[in-house]
């Protein structure tokens, strides 16, 4: 699972250098889609409950699964969200980045750092023994403690042959025990946070999820597995920095 994941890193690393003023979502997706060509794999996304895309690409106050569009430009101050998966020789790899275009609000460069640090804390309690819970909460705490709330009505979730698989991985503490983690698990963490409230909710497209009060929300996403010597991110950008 590790060379389809690095594939998803590989283009996401590209995107984020590529990100500038100007730019359509629509050509982000074009290259996404030229780059699944060009390394044999098929785009996770598209076609998976008929979503048209390649990546998911959401601005701003769009939280997950927004819809490219030769009609959306990229301006400078917006936070972009892209999330990208892949299948190849029968397993998948998901990740998400969020992005800033240009200058960002000192707001939105918070949102992205806090939602960024919130996954490594996360992926820091994947030992063998821990339980989701406890990915959760580290979540949840670094979210709430810098003013921010967790989405719950999207979630993380384990991957391998199907691109959605059990456990889901919420990113809040609910109640009742959670599955013990075990070696060989592999889970895609993807925390979403908002600025302000924690509801969202769908636009009209069926796809593009939005927060409830119009602030702005960010997205980051790893593909984990869990060994005996700790986690081991599939996902890992390092390779392409
Ligand atoms: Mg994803
Ligand atoms: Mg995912």
């Amino acid at each position: 699972m590790f060379d389809v994941n690095q594939i998803v890193a590989e283009l996401l690393c590209k995107l984020r250098k590529i990100i500038e003023p100007g730019l359509t979502t629509f050509e982000l997706d074009k290259i996404a889609e030229d780059f699944c060509h060009t390394h044999k794999a098929k785009p996770a996304f598209k076609g998976y409950r008929g979503f048209p895309s390649s990546i998911c690409v959401s601005l701003n106050e769009e939280v997950v699964h927004g819809i490219p569009s030769r009609k959306r430009k990229l301006f400078k101050g917006d936070i972009v969200s892209i999330d990208f998966g892949v299948c190849k020789n029968g397993f998948y790899g998901d990740s998400a980045i969020t992005v800033p275009v240009d200058v960002v609000s000192i707001d939105n460069q918070k949102l992205i750092s806090v939602t960024e640090d919130s996954l490594f804390l996360a992926i820091h309690e994947v030992k063998v023994g821990n339980r989701i819970s406890d990915i959760s909460r580290v979540v949840q705490e670094h979210v709430q403690k810098n003013g921010f709330s967790v989405v719950r009505q999207f979630v993380g979730h384990g991957i391998g042959k199907s691109l959605h698989e059990a456990p889901e991985i919420p990113n809040f503490v609910q109640s009742g025990n959670s599955p013990r983690l075990l070696a060989g698990m592999v889970l895609a963490i993807e925390p979403m946070v908002n600025i302000g409230t924690h509801n969202v909710s769908v636009l009209k497209d069926g796809w593009t999820v939005i927060t409830g009060d119009k602030k702005c929300s960010a997205h980051f996403e790893h593909t984990v597995a869990v060994t005996v010597d700790g986690p081991l991110i599939l996902s890992s950008q390092t390779a392409f920095v």
